[in-house]
């Protein structure tokens, strides 16, 4: 097994080993050089790794190569060309070049941009990111790249991340510096994103038309059964679903992703995948290619894979946690607490970029995972509230609070704890303490951000954070780098951090309506929807932030905030006409049609044997009410969206359709609902949640 597995694992990927084996030693060092140091690379060399790529791909069945991007549509954008080339001879070749490898130029006027690109200048060009490996995905050789307008601009969600990595490796140099650290080359955010998804039987989904068009069930009473036993977390999985994860687990391996951890999750039918950690930019692409793959290897064993964020109500919705830390090239992570005191200063000093970054920037962080989507979930009694906080547990907290308040921690149990020889105490690695509703917790050597929507590209999130830490970093190493006694500016500044930004930092119960009011006592922003958040994205200290650390400038940022306002209104526009559309081709007529079977049963038998007949009766009395009502709400619904999409203005639209349609959404699903509880589940026009949710034997 062991020897087979590492047959397997990366055996689709260009990686350091392939390249290292295929590649001349002078060129191998020269990309390893631009790999990781970020030095431009020339032609002569990309030809080469060009050529080595192409026979590599080409022995392993690969026709065809791509530029591999990730648009502002959050999924992965591919067009293939042919390696097959003609000879003057009439003979056909096949090949690459460095040129091919390095820059394509993709037709992109049908991708989002935000106003930043007219479609006359509809070229956008994708350039190559050698800090991600190529790979083999159907057939084709994948090149990870970055996506961007001729005129430089940003179009995609790649860049802004590699740019924010860039921003905070250098801030955080800065400081290693400070703290005597001179082997570090290089600091690098690691993520390693937790996956949760559905699986529903494909028969059923097929019969669901909201299922198709949106993702989620539009329509649903709720079934006996839903997660109330608990029975389905780390329950067993079923063979089918086992099946499945195997095949997803060698595909994924094959393709370098470290799939490690899998389990059902809280919800029936919804379950997790977990990678080993990578770099940020690296675990982004990995996660694009874990979504994908799970699709589709799902869809082979005649199931369906929902990411989205909410597919059901009544259960829990999935997300996407995002556990993340800073490390160094030599292995060290910053947010790890040390052996020494001094390592622990250093360590209490990225702690607190970090609690200051998301006490500053709570509304950076809370936009960076708003989607229509997302919006069911947060704030909702599963998935953190929409307010931001950080937990640290009890023992890091108390420690905290006595650098503040100037007394010395002591933990009597343990009796690790001591102010030491320095100004800073010592404290134990292991804080295996855990807070499932925190949206922000610190899990003893990184931060796990519980609030991405399970089918968001984690780059959103993570360049945010990146940007917001090298911020804090910035204004720390600013003022150290300036400090006659390195010590006591250090000891004054996790000082002054801490007791100005200690309301940010909440240990209890995330799910309580307390906290609500809690939050709002400590002058917390409680953004509850995605057009309550985005707007905070054009601040005029938010455009200049991203400026500074050259992460977005001005303009990028404008057009990303109509990108994603947008988004949200066309979601919710798509739902609107999905129920609408159910509503009066399937659900009415066939309650009417129930109704009228009914009915006529009731006068027959009325007729034939004199009954009273008080089930059909009633139910048809009572099915005449709730169609009456629904198709009123129909009605109601199709005015409200046509006003909403009358406002020219982007912003507008967004408030409208969240103010207005949201409401007619609901108001048109409740009798809908109402209508299957009572009708003959044969004569009902899709799957119910019964079979959705338990319909995999
Ligand atoms: P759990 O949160 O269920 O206790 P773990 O703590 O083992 O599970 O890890 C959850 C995720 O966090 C995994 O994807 C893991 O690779 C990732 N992770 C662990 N260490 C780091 C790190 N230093 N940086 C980023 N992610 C990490
Ligand atoms: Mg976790």
């Amino acid at each position: 097994m062991e020897s087979k597995m590492s047959e397997l694992f990366g055996s689709l990927v260009f990686d350091e080993s392939t390249m290292e084996e295929r590649l001349a030693k002078d060129t191998f060092q020269e990309l390893q050089k631009t790999m990781k140091d970020g030095r431009s690379l020339n032609m002569k060399i990309a030809n080469a790794v060009a050529n080595a790529m192409k026979d590599w791909a080409v022995e392993h069945g690969a026709t065809h190569y791509t530029h591999w991007f990730q648009p502002m549509t959050g999924v992965t954008a591919e067009k293939h060309d042919g390696f097959i080339n003609l000879k003057s001879d009439g003979k056909v070749i096949m090949e690459f070049s460095g040129k091919e490898l390095i820059r394509g130029e993709p037709d992109a006027s049908s991708f989002p941009n935000g106003g930043l690109r007219a479609t006359f200048e509809a070229r956008g060009y994708t350039a190559w990111d050698p800090t991600s490996y190529a790979f083999i995905k159907n057939g084709v050789l994948c090149i990870p790249t970055a996506f961007c307008s001729y005129s430089g601009h940003a179009l995609d969600k790649k860049t802004p991340l590699l740019r924010s990595m860039e921003a905070i490796n250098k801030q955080a140099m800065r400081i290693l510096k400070l703290f005597g650290n001179t082997d570090v080359r290089h600091v690098n955010t690691t993520v390693g994103p937790e996956q949760e998804y559905f699986l529903v039987d494909k028969r059923y989904y097929e019969e669901r038309k909201d299922l198709i068009y949106t993702g989620r069930t539009l329509f649903g009473a709720p079934c006996p059964k839903g997660q109330e036993l608990e029975d389905h977390y780390f329950g067993t999985i079923k063979s089918r679903v086992q099946a499945f994860m195997n095949e997803l687990n060698e595909e994924l391996w094959k393709l370098g992703v470290l799939a490690k951890t899998e389990h059902n999750e809280v919800a029936p039918a919804q379950h997790e995948l977990a990678p080993i950690f990578s770099t940020t930019n690296i675990a982004t692409d990995h996660n694009q290619l874990t979504m994908e793959l799970i699709q589709r290897i799902a869809k082979k064993h005649d199931m369906v894979a929902l990411l989205h964020e909410k597919p059901f109500e009544y259960i829990n919705g999935s997300g996407k946690h995002n556990n993340w830390s800073l490390s160094t090239d030599t292995g060290v992570n910053l947010l790890e607490p040390g052996e020494t005191p001094y390592e622990n200063a250093q360590f209490l000093l990225f702690l607190c970029a970090v609690i200051k970054g998301v006490d500053e920037h709570q509304d950076l962080l809370r936009l960076s995972v708003a989607t229509a989507g997302n919006d069911h979930r947060l704030g909702a009694n599963e998935a953190p509230p929409a307010i931001i906080s950080v937990f640290l547990g009890d023992e890091l907290t108390e420690i905290l609070e006595a650098i503040r308040d100037d007394i010395a921690y002591t933990n009597k149990e343990k009796e690790l704890m001591r102010i030491g020889a320095h100004v800073l105490p010592k404290f134990p690695k292991d804080n295996t303490d855990r807070n499932r509703t925190s949206p922000f917790a610190f899990t003893g050597n990184k931060f796990e951000f519980r609030m991405p929507g399970s089918s968001s590209s984690i780059a959103g999130c993570n360049f945010v954070l990146n940007t917001v830490v090298a911020d804090e970093l910035k204004q720390f190493a600013d003022i150290l780098e300036k400090a006659p006694d390195f010590d006591s500016a250090l000891n004054a500044l996790i000082k002054g951090v801490i007791r100005e930004h200690d309301r940010i930092i909440f240990n209890g119960n995330g799910y309580d309506d307390a906290w609500v009011k809690e939050a709002q006592k400590r002058g917390l922003l409680n953004l509850r929807t995605t057009p309550d958040a985005l707007p905070y994205f054009i601040k005029p200290e938010n455009i200049e932030l991203f400026a500074r650390h050259k992460v977005l400038n001005e303009e990028e940022m404008y057009s990303r905030y109509e990108i994603m306002m947008e988004e949200y209104t066309k979601i919710l526009s798509i739902e609107a006409k999905t129920m609408v559309n159910m509503a009066h081709k399937e659900i009415l007529p066939a309650a009417s049609s129930y109704a009228r079977t009914l009915a006529e049963t009731c006068a027959m038998t009325m007729q034939v044997a004199g009954t009273e007949n008080a089930y059909e009766r009633e139910t048809v009395k009572e099915i005449s009410k709730l169609v009456d009502q629904a198709y009123r709400a129909m009605n109601y619904l199709k005015d409200v969206v046509d006003r909403a999409d009358a406002s020219e203005d982007f912003e507008a639209r967004a408030f409208a359709y969240r103010d207005e349609v949201i409401g007619a959404m609901q108001a048109l699903r409740e009798p809908c609902d109402q209508l299957e509880t009572m009708t003959d589940e044969k004569a009902w026009p899709f799957p119910t949640y019964g079979k959705l949710l338990f319909g995999i034997s």
